[in-house]
């Protein structure tokens, strides 16, 4: 079996509101539910893939055919705030700043990879002035359907990586999701 990895870096913003600590294991004054407050990483995304035989190349795929997920990276998470649309924070961090900016409910659009079905939202920010706060506010934001904890990031990553490259005949053997070089989550295909 042939395997390859590749990284991606990113800085990232994001919140679990559904942290719920039993004490009794955490490190003594290390108690508090900090992953519930606004705060950010310098994450590492590492995507894995596996074939049988090498292609006519002599590759599994060409690392250069993972540039897709360089630009996604680059120009949909990197420096954003990955927020859950059922964050409880959700409106006071969006949907009233959207109001200020521009008193009414926001819309939304969709983002997509190319050849890939929709993986998060963006505020659509049109009619909002790009010189207002409101907007480079909205625009930091990148909405999700789960809760952004690294192991549900590193699912959702997988689930993408694993459509994109279906016309490979390769196996994305695991994608991890790294918050910290400490602190890693992985998922694992069937
Ligand atoms: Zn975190």
């Amino acid at each position: 079996m042939y395997k390859i990895s590749k990284d991606f870096n990113l800085c990232y913003g994001h919140r679990v509101f559904t942290q719920s600590l039993n004490v009794d294991f955490c490190a003594k004054g290390d108690t508090k539910q900090k992953c519930r407050h606004l705060h950010g990483h310098e994450g590492k995304v590492t995507v894995h893939l596996e074939a049988e035989f090498v292609d006519n190349r002599g590759m599994v795929v060409d690392f250069k055919e993972l540039g897709w997920l360089k630009d996604f990276i680059d120009e949909q998470l990197d420096h954003k705030f990955i927020i859950a649309a059922h964050d409880p924070m959700f409106d006071m961090l969006v949907t009233s700043v959207y109001d200020l900016a521009i008193s009414k409910e926001p819309s939304y659009l969709p983002v997509y990879v190319p050849g890939c079905s929709a993986v998060g939202e963006v505020v659509d920010l049109a009619g909002i002035p790009a010189t207002m706060p409101e907007y480079e506010t909205l625009e930091g934001y990148f909405i999700v359907d789960f809760v952004p904890t690294s192991e549900n990031l590193a699912k959702w990553m997988y689930d993408l990586v694993a459509e994109k490259m279906s016309s490979f005949n390769v196996k994305v053997t695991c994608v991890e999701w790294a918050e910290t070089p400490k602190s890693v989550a992985r998922y694992y295909g069937g």
